[in-house]
């Protein structure tokens, strides 16, 4: 059994690449750091708990990564540069057997805090039930933060990546659809597992985008977030929402949605600009190699709602919430 010294010194001291900016890292009672003169800092939290937000048998090098990740697509979509990250464990023991998994965890943590060359500065181990806290620091220059407040009646709405993937994944894992490839299934479980941060898309929407969220509980609670704090509604055509080809497919099997609409966890940015953007934003996603597709538009009308295929129309922004049903893998 190790002291929770020798976890410190074994699994956190020198887990990831050291940085300029950071004068004093692990090791003291503070990390002592240098903002880059002129920036604001952007400071991110997320907490996953076994039980609720993953199953305890899930892979440790996936929850490393995504314990991260998902504090990387704040700062995305706050149009941050990431920094640094602050790691608090509580394990249900130091055995040989979670020192494994420990290793694990850090594995898939510092291999994507190298990507994005993030420094773990500190943080706070403790026994008890699994669970895992990471903060996350960027910076950002004064005035250029993407905020939820700034939609504006008539932008355009776009979405990056592909929407409902992380979902039909979970759908599979719980044993209500069944892929119909192997391979269609290891995509689907990929973008669950291991959520891609949209940091170079969030950097380059700064001076472009009026407002942006990540979606983390699914498209229309996150767009209603988005809508609430700018005061204004949204329209979106259903056709255009960019889904992967098993989605596509689940879509044709079922034509259910609801999947790409309230499923949460892709962990896309969602963001909304002027009209006259348009070209702009096809070359960013030219540039960083990424699709961003136009799903709607912003209304006065603060209402939400999805115009389906068949010409109907659907109301939009019920999402999940933690403390209204119990649900697994959300953030
Ligand atoms: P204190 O008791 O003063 O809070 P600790 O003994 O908890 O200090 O931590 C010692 C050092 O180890 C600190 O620099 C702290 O930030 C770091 N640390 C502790 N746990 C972790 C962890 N899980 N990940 C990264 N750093 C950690
Ligand atoms: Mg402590």
């Amino acid at each position: 059994m190790a002291s929770e010294f020798d976890l410190i010194r074994r699994y956190f001291r020198q887990a990831t690449a050291p940085r300029d900016d950071v004068v004093l890292g692990i090791g003291d009672d503070c990390a002592l750091l240098q903002i880059p003169a002129g920036q604001q800092l952007a400071v991110s939290m997320d907490t996953l708990v076994a039980g609720r937000h993953f199953v305890p048998e899930v892979n440790p090098v996936d929850l490393g990564h995504k314990a991260l990740a998902v504090n990387l697509s704040d700062l995305a979509a706050m149009g941050a540069t990431p920094a640094w990250a602050t790691l608090s464990l509580t394990l249900p023991a130091a055995d040989a057997a979670w020192q494994t998994w420990l290793t694990h965890l850090m594995h898939g943590f510092c291999t994507l805090a190298s990507t994005h060359q993030v420094q773990l500065i500190g943080g706070d181990t403790t026994r008890g039930p699994l669970s895992i806290t990471v903060q996350a620091h960027g910076y950002v220059p004064p005035g250029q933060a993407l905020r939820r407040a700034g939609a504006q009646v008539g932008d355009m709405i776009y979405v990056s990546g592909t929407l409902g993937d992380a979902g039909l994944a979970l759908s599979t894992q719980q044993g209500r659809y069944q892929p119909t490839t192997a391979a269609a299934q290891a995509t689907l479980q990929a973008r669950l597992d291991r959520p891609v941060p949209r940091i170079a898309l969030g950097c380059a929407l700064r001076q472009v985008a009026h407002a942006a969220i990540d979606i983390s509980d699914g498209l229309g609670a996150d767009l209603q977030h988005l809508c609430t704090e700018s005061g204004v509604g949204a329209q979106i055509q259903a056709a255009q929402l960019p889904v992967s080809a098993p989605v596509h497919t689940y879509l044709q099997q079922t034509d259910d949605w609801q999947l790409p609409v309230s499923a949460g966890d892709d962990y896309e940015l969602l963001f909304t600009a002027a009209r006259t953007s348009q070209s702009q934003i096809q070359q960013i996603a030219h540039k960083l190699a990424l699709p961003i597709t136009c799903i709607g538009e912003i209304t006065a009308a603060t209402a939400l709602s999805m115009t389906l295929p068949n010409g109907s129309s659907c109301p939009l922004g019920t999402g999940y919430d933690h403390f209204a049903r119990s649900n697994l893998n959300r953030g």
